[in-house]
């Protein structure tokens, strides 16, 4: 299997220059795009890489997963969706347009933007250094990994050139949606964003989602069934941003992936792969990353459809 992840990753690196970093981010643009890495790590709890799959990164929105998960843990499913939709948008994730248009105005789904922010607003804790440390404990349990911190410069690099998230967490706020301080949501959010991962972190998110919630290291139960089943079922129909509908029919994984070049996917009841790639198509995807994807569930039989 080992010859097989060092092929996707030839089989990806063929792509990567047709991409780009993620311009928007200042402290994005400057990382090197031509990184790409995997790591596998399988229900029994044997790991697998290949590729630049120890390198550093910033998890992005791949950290909506995880915010979904504890908001749902802290309010209960029917309040988190009566906030937030279900349905995929069809427009970029930082979309304002259909909070303007329909009815009820709340954000679509929690892995586009302003529904991100809405659901950072429902996570329960005293303070926003509270509510960021809650959140960072969850998913170091979750990663096995009590280390991970946020990226201090990309942090303050989001945060003084979020503007277009600013506009949407003030949309919500306006409309009843957004709970508590614009500015104090946002700045979770943020920093949620900035979190460092490696490839080895999000195949292990990966991997607790796909075994419905169990570590594959430890064997504890971190997270309930029906919880796990609610961020896959999102991670199929929403979690490629506008590329969704073609992701599931190419690669057919539920995944989700994130402007810093990460793609978490999570196979049921076998593994989670983490991969990265900096060099993002337009969509904001990994394009090195998708490619890896579609090249592994090819050759391990991984289309869950
Ligand atoms: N921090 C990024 C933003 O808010 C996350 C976007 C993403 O990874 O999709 O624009």
């Amino acid at each position: 299997m080992c010859e097989t992840l060092d092929n996707a990753i030839k089989y990806g690196l063929d792509f990567i220059n047709k991409g780009n970093t993620a311009s928007y981010i200042p402290e994005l643009r400057k990382v090197d795009p031509h990184q790409l890495g995997i790591s596998i790590l399988q229900s029994d709890g044997s790991s697998l890489s290949s590729g630049d799959y120890d390198r550093k990164f910033t998890i992005q929105s791949i950290s909506k997963t995880v915010a979904l998960m504890l908001a749902l843990m802290d309010r209960g499913q029917e309040y988190v969706f009566d906030k937030v939709g279900m349905e995929p948008t069809g427009d970029a994730f930082n979309s304002i347009i259909k909070l303007e248009i329909r009815q009820p105005s709340i954000p679509l789904n929690p892995m586009i933007n302003a529904g991100a922010i809405a659901i950072d607003s429902l996570i329960e804790g005293n303070d926003i250094n509270h509510k960021f440390n809650r959140l960072i404990c969850f998913f170091r349990k979750i990663c096995h990994n009590d280390s991970l911190w946020y990226n201090e410069k990309v942090y303050l690099s989001e945060k003084a050139t979020g503007f277009r998230n600013r506009a949407l967490a003030n949309f919500i706020k306006d409309s009843g949606v957004l709970e508590g301080e614009v500015e104090e949501v946002l700045d979770l959010y943020f920093k949620q964003c900035s979190i460092e991962i490696d490839c080895r972190d999000i195949a292990m998110l990966g991997a607790v989602l796909a075994m419905d919630g169990i570590s594959p290291i430890t064997g504890k139960t971190l997270i309930s069934k029906n919880i796990c089943r609610i961020v896959k079922t999102l991670m199929v129909t929403c979690g490629m941003y506008d590329a969704s509908g073609e992701f599931s029919i190419k690669v057919g994984i539920p995944a989700k992936s994130g402007v810093g070049g990460g793609i978490m996917a999570a196979v049921p009841g076998k593994m989670g792969i983490g991969v990265f790639g900096p060099a993002l198509d337009k969509k904001g995807n990994s394009i090195g990353g998708i490619k890896v994807l579609e090249y592994l569930s090819c050759e391990m039989d991984l289309n869950i459809f």
